[in-house]
């Protein structure tokens, strides 16, 4: 799960950070208006949490641009402004919802899961697919009622590959969606072979060996009627 965030309050975003990355979100930021809308433009984003009042321009207005161009992405404002018409100004351009700060933590989060559930129109938070069943809350996998043990990438690379069943996802849009800002000098796609290739071990020696297909020089398919 990838989450931008755009706010200009230091402290408040190191927690966010901290706590976000803690329950498994991959995490971007930004802390000015240029650099949210930077991001926005560049990169895909399961979830957008934006803060009113920043430096450079309104938050709003990155709001209306993700509703405009890239539909798909969940939005949250948190913001100090809490009036009505505060409210209803930032659900009218597309916001998904409105934080008041201060605000719990593990009420942003129970608010994420909440809209992205509404977005996949999900009953549940797990995804089944035959003898496969991965639960996106708990993260865990169970493949013929045996518990999986996946490390986080494993974890996030199967859930990307789920989400998007019988599409060919490219070796650059998952190196994107699992590292995106964090991928570094030393970034090598042997990496996201090594991972695929532990994960796939582990799906056949339960006998779900039939999700993961290799489309060579591309990346992987997610196979599943
Ligand atoms: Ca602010």
């Amino acid at each position: 799960m990838k989450v931008l965030i755009v706010e200009d309050e230091q402290e408040l975003l190191d927690l966010m950070l901290r706590y976000m990355k803690r329950e498994g979100y991959v995490c971007e930021h930004a802390t000015t208006f240029r650099e949210g809308y930077k991001k926005i433009n560049n990169h895909e984003y399961d979830c957008a949490i934006v803060d009113l009042n920043l430096p450079g321009g309104d938050g709003l207005k990155l709001i209306e641009i993700l509703r405009k161009e890239m539909s798909n992405t969940a939005t949250i404002i948190i913001s100090a402004r809490n009036t009505v018409n505060d409210r209803i100004n930032g659900l009218e351009v597309g916001a998904d919802d409105y934080l008041t700060k201060p605000f719990n933590l593990s009420e942003l989060n129970a608010r994420i899961k909440a809209i992205l559930r509404r977005k996949t129109n999900q009953m549940s938070n797990e995804l089944v697919f035959g003898n496969l069943q991965i639960d996106l809350d708990k993260r865990s996998v169970v493949a013929n009622q045996t518990t999986l043990k996946l490390t986080k990438k494993e974890f996030d690379i199967l859930v990307y590959l789920a989400r998007n069943k019988n599409r060919v996802v490219t070796k650059d849009s998952i190196a994107e969606y699992l590292w995106g800002d964090y991928m570094d000098d030393a970034f090598s796609y042997d990496f996201i072979y090594a991972h695929v290739k532990n994960l796939r071990k582990k799906l056949v020696q339960n006998d779900c060996g039939d999700y993961l297909k290799t489309v060579y020089g591309v990346g992987y398919k997610f196979i599943s009627n």
